[in-house]
């Protein structure tokens, strides 16, 4: 089945719908395949030009989401397209975009590595890897350790996380967010590295050194973050595609083309 026909099945959607709704399915894949999400967690993004954002139904397998397990939901929560209901903790998702319009993309996970940092006396996560300078105005926890299920939990989340980029939820999980979906995925494929490498610094019985104000600002200074995301997202794809993470007829809508892989 192809692409058109598969996300056709989305009866009313625009093709910009379809396109998020197909992006979401393969992140969500993606970041199942890196042992970022598991049988929980979530990605959200919102549909350019449309009051609504895209998240999946809850219950779907995380290995397995297509474009048909994504529901657009708008910014009360309403389930506008799709048959499903969204993750119980869609209000993570619907606080963090109304306060960060600057954001298009929020993950939701439950990753070990990352609730580790959230039990450890006198430990904080902090930037160690050159990637890991996109954290460089720091990784916040917030105290709230249940399931975030109300609107007052979501909108304290949205506060904890403030303007950072990431934000820590104690003995629970993570929330990255970033300007567009790919660079949200590329960024979590990083986070889980620094993480691992403080962890492997920690255990090794070592003080771990993060990288210093002047570093991160040598490693700016050779940054190019949207060549990167490009980069990484083709290798994620074309990997998963050959390992049937992600199915065939997805390919056309999702490897970036010759032109997009050339550097500037
Ligand atoms: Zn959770």
């Amino acid at each position: 089945m192809s692409v058109t026909e598969m996300t056709r099945a989305v009866r009313g959607s625009n093709s910009a719908t379809q396109q998020m709704m197909l992006e979401a399915a393969a992140a969500t894949r993606l970041l199942e395949s890196e042992g970022i999400l598991d049988y929980s967690g979530h990605v959200s993004t919102r549909i350019p030009e449309r009051d609504a954002f895209v998240i999946q139904i809850g219950s779907t397998s995380r290995a397995e989401v297509t474009p048909e397990s994504m529901l657009v939901v708008d910014y009360d929560g309403k389930v506008l397209e799709g048959d499903g209901q969204p993750p119980s903790e869609l209000p993570i998702h619907l606080e963090i975009l109304r306060a960060r319009p600057d954001v298009q993309s929020v993950l939701h996970s439950h990753m070990e590595l990352a609730i580790a940092f959230t039990m450890m006396e006198g430990v904080k996560l902090l930037p160690m890897r050159a990637r890991a300078s996109r954290w460089k105005s720091g990784i916040p926890t917030d105290p709230d350790p249940s399931h975030i299920k109300l609107p007052e939990q979501g909108r304290a989340l949205a506060r904890t996380l403030g303007p950072h980029h990431a934000v820590l939820m104690r003995a629970h999980g993570l929330c990255l967010v970033a300007e567009s979906l790919r660079a949200l995925f590329v960024d979590a494929v990083h986070f889980k590295e620094n993480a691992t490498a403080q962890m492997q610094a920690l255990q090794a019985g070592a003080k771990p050194l993060p990288l210093t104000e002047a570093e991160i600002a040598q490693i700016e200074k050779m940054e190019m973050r949207d060549w990167h995301i490009k980069k990484l997202w083709n290798y994620y794809v074309r990997k998963a595609l050959d390992e049937e993470v992600l199915p065939q007829p997805w390919k056309d809508a999702l490897v970036p083309s010759r032109e997009m892989l050339t550097r500037e």
